[in-house]
């Protein structure tokens, strides 16, 4: 089922057992015909192997999010497209106005939720 051709710095659905829980890794090496070999996982840094197959779904990771709007009030999982860094996916809410986001290369902070002037 799974022939899609990935590349590096794409995100994956995959369980970390070192968060003990499932969350978007980022794929960090892929063989020359685009499966993914080994993933990081954005949160605790454990780099592990990936496998396709039982427990683990890949996400179509092409589809982006919306543009990132900094007013939008963003919610854990969902995923944007900032002009610069890229697509990115919210993995958590840090304070009622900022947030994190996981892009392609690295996590960034944002704002969002501001207050219309
Ligand atoms: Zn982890």
């Amino acid at each position: 089922m799974d022939n899609q051709i990935h590349k590096s710095g794409e995100r994956v659905e995959k369980f970390c057992d070192a968060c003990g829980e499932e969350r978007g890794h980022v794929v960090a090496s892929v063989t020359k015909a685009g499966r993914i070999t080994r993933v990081s996982c954005p949160k605790c840094g454990t780099r592990s192997a990936f496998k396709a197959g039982a427990g683990t779904t890949t996400r179509a990771t092409a589809k982006s999010g919306a543009p990132y709007d900094c007013t939008h009030t963003y919610r854990a999982g969902q995923s944007m497209t900032h002009p610069v860094f890229g697509v990115g996916e919210v993995t958590a809410l840090i304070e009622p106005q900022k947030i994190d986001v996981l892009f392609p290369d690295r996590m960034r902070r944002l704002i969002h939720s501001r207050a219309r002037s």
